[in-house]
């Protein structure tokens, strides 16, 4: 009895050492290439053959071992392939080994067979499904077999099966463990690297943007020059566009660099009220242009910490939003409120196109735009923004019904 345990034992802290190497040999750059996932076979591979040149075996000749557990972890964790190739080198060892062949092949066949599927949506779980389904899975064997054995007659085998099924299963369990903890970190340090390059190049193509904007502003000037001379009417048409298009250009750039603006400005206090007011009566023209109407309802006294003109900008990309959404004669509510939580609850409302849960998804993803002449950049400086102040946006869209943007923001004392 001690010996099988110090067997057991054994086992256990070789598996265990076997993942604590294979996590030492892995790092970012492989992860989900070909060499991780050839290390990972050959792990399971020195996990299979120890285990089942050294099977734990009791007295009466029954053979518990853990090579349940690099055949489990062959399939979860390196797919289809590894698990199949893992499974024919297991019936090869078996052929050299004290293994009684055709019970291996048929046993570990209903396996394979069961764990083939399981494998594609495994990736997809939960840390706590994951191992719910790895106990399911696992502890399907020893019940089959204890309920062989209780059919046999042979209850004292019952403590050991009992003994052995917890420890191969708390094996299991802590590989499991160890090897998302592994993958996790290798996700999070891939992630740090990308955010870090992102950083660089934004900060870079900020200063580029800039540079572009002084010459911009120069040529506009001349067009405008330009257009008071005696052109003809096609000409000066053509200087219209001219200047619309560098607008356009120039609207891309701002809201570019107001997406990588440095963050060290100084908040302060103020009217969120006359904010509110202001923005809408900028937007006005745009919305009596398109027929729509913009129906004001503001509390007073409104105060908000933060910088007024980032809070204008956001106002005015979400009205500028609501405005396009509307395709002609709509109408559009924005109010602004004390919220019970004490913070402000900016609202505005519109009865256009709606948006579809998949579109919601994906909202504020930089340069994400349905329209034409669109940047798909509005909500993303505006998420930005609110994030900086510390506030939250909450969208709710129907098709066909309407859209309603909710921004929270801290209110001023
Ligand atoms: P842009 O306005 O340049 O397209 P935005 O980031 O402002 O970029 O908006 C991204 C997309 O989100 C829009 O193209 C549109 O499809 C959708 N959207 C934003 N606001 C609304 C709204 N009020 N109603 C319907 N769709 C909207
Ligand atoms: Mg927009």
């Amino acid at each position: 009895m001690l010996e099988t345990v110090h067997h057991l034992i054994l086992h256990v802290v070789f598996i265990l050492f076997t993942i604590l190497l294979f996590q030492m040999v892995t790092n970012e750059s492989d992860s989900s290439t070909k060499r991780f996932t050839l290390k990972f076979f050959f792990m399971n591979l020195v996990v299979l053959v120890f285990t089942m040149i050294f099977p734990v075996v009791y007295s009466s000749g029954y053979v518990y071992d853990f090579k349940v557990i690099p055949i489990i972890l062959a399939f979860l964790y390196g797919g289809k392939r590894v698990g199949v190739g893992t499974y024919f080198t297991m019936l090869v060892i078996g052929l050299f080994t004290d293994h009684v062949w055709l019970f291996l092949l048929m046993n570990y066949a209903i396996y394979v067979v069961l764990l083939i599927p399981l494998s594609k949506w495994y990736g997809r779980l939960n840390w706590k499904n994951k191992m719910l389904l790895l106990s399911v899975f696992y502890l399907f064997i020893p019940i089959t077999r204890s309920l062989y054995l209780l059919q046999k007659d042979e209850l004292k085998q019952l403590p050991l099966v009992a003994g052995s099924t917890l420890i191969i299963w708390i094996t299991l369990i802590l590989t499991a463990y160890l090897i998302e903890n592994r993958l996790e970190q290798i996700r999070i340090k891939k992630e740090l690297m990308k955010a870090e390059k992102f950083n660089v190049v934004s900060q870079l193509a900020a200063s580029v943007a800039h540079e572009i904007r002084n010459p911009m502003t120069t040529v506009r000037g001349f067009m405008q020059l330009l257009q008071r001379e005696t052109l003809t009417e096609k000409q000066k048409s053509f200087i219209d566009i001219s200047i619309q298009e560098l607008d356009h250009a120039q609207g891309v750039i701002n809201q570019y660099l107001a997406l990588a603006k440095p963050q060290t400005e100084e908040y302060e206090v103020f009217s969120l009220t006359d904010t509110m007011h202001e923005s809408v009566d900028v937007m006005s023209t745009y919305a009596v242009m398109n027929s729509i109407k913009i129906n004001q309802n503001f509390e007073n006294d409104l105060m908000v910490k933060g910088m007024k003109i980032e809070v204008k900008q956001v106002l005015l990309n979400l009205l500028k939003n609501a405005i396009e959404a509307i395709k002609e004669n709509g109408e559009i509510t924005a109010s602004a409120s004390r919220h019970h939580d004490g913070r402000m609850m900016i609202t505005i409302q519109d009865n256009g196109a709606g948006m579809s849960s998949e579109q919601l998804k994906v909202l504020g993803r930089p340069y994400y735009s349905t329209k034409e002449k669109g940047t798909g950049l509005g909500l993303t400086v505006c998420y930005q923004i609110v994030k900086r102040m510390k506030g939250e946006i909450q969208v709710e869209s129907e098709r066909g019904e309407g859209t309603t943007f909710r921004v929270y923001l801290p209110g001023g004392v």
